[in-house]
């Protein structure tokens, strides 16, 4: 099967630094849930693995979170893409737990629930960290210069094979005109 995992705040919708509080607060950026409907047309199964601390420091609660997604999934289906899963870690970098990305928790639980080794599947971030939690999880990590990744790009440190595109269309645009690795 082919898989992919995005992050969601910065590569799918615009990301704010006072966080994604509020189903009008997320804002798809141009041009990606039509790249998701492509990466679906390729046969390829979307999910996304987001850190969202906002919960652990109470600007939203977990019915704003599922009212956000169901958002999502209302314009990604308008869009004609499915995204089949959404893995979200609600903790902050004090709760120490595994899953808060740049910790692999998520993609483990990602492997465990499809039942397939992450080795070269593609993961698509804007933050240094969801590229490591990626490429620690055997992942071919893709650096997306919308939300963070301008910044991200700038300050560097990436892990080896990092490959920068301007925008997950753009990524998508690469992913579909070269071979599935893995
Ligand atoms: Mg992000
Ligand atoms: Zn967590």
């Amino acid at each position: 099967m082919k898989l992919i995992i995005l992050d969601r705040d910065g590569v799918i919708n615009h990301d704010s630094p006072d966080f994604i509080k509020s189903p009008a607060e997320w804002i798809p950026i141009p041009g990606s849930l039509e790249a998701i409907a492509r990466l679906n047309q390729a046969g390829y199964r979307v999910v996304i693995a987001s850190n969202q601390s906002g919960i652990a420091r109470e600007l939203f609660d977990m019915g704003t979170l599922n009212a956000i997604h169901q958002k999502l999934h209302t314009l990604a289906q308008q869009a004609g893409a499915e995204i089949e899963a959404i893995f979200f870690c609600p903790h902050s970098s004090a709760d120490n737990c595994d899953c808060r990305k740049p910790k692999p928790g998520m993609f483990a639980e990602i492997a465990k629930r499809y039942q397939v080794s992450l080795k070269g599947v593609p993961t698509v971030g804007d933050s240094l960290r969801d590229l490591q939690a990626g490429f620690v999880s055997g992942c071919v990590p893709y650096l997306v210069l919308t939300g963070k990744g301008e910044k991200t790009h700038e300050t560097g440190g990436l892990p080896p094979g990092t490959m920068v595109f301007p925008d997950l269309a753009a990524t998508v645009d690469h992913l579909l005109k070269t071979p599935a690795q893995g």
